[in-house]
């Protein structure tokens, strides 16, 4: 049987390219909005605190707290199936967005809501790196 492609993002999409390419750099990148500060995620042209146009991409601490975690036991795509049991975690950053990533737990350790997780950089190919993340003890 023959284990069908997992879903790649478009790390060449001009709208994110920064963000991916940032990851290729085991760094964490956002836009930070230059008239209120906001940092917004996903990418956006527009703040969606104060409707400004201007951001910056800037990097961000990789590191964060566990807002919501699930562990899947079986697979919703056919690709992900050599895969489970897995985690996703819903992380809140230090610096404020929240996003969804694997995160990386060692056998025998529950993840927990307000655990603390530091970025973990999964490169896929020489492409793609996706953002994940690890207990941080
Ligand atoms: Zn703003």
């Amino acid at each position: 049987v023959t284990v069908p492609a997992k879903p790649r993002p478009d790390v060449h999409d001009p709208a994110t390219e920064p963000f991916w390419r940032a990851l290729r750099e085991h760094r964490v990148c956002m836009q930070r909005c230059d008239h209120c500060g906001y940092v917004r995620w996903p990418a956006a042209p527009r703040c969606p605190e104060c409707l400004g146009l201007e951001s910056s991409w800037c990097d961000l601490e990789p590191r964060g707290t566990v807002w919501s975690h699930v562990v899947y036991h079986r697979a919703f795509h056919p690709a992900f199936e050599n895969d489970v049991p897995y985690c996703l975690a819903y992380v809140e950053l230090d610096d404020g967005p929240r996003l969804v990533g694997r995160l990386h737990v060692p056998a025998g350790r529950a993840p927990s809501v307000g655990a603390r997780v530091e970025a973990a950089f999964d490169e896929i190919d020489s492409d793609v790196t996706l953002l994940a993340w690890r207990l941080a003890d």
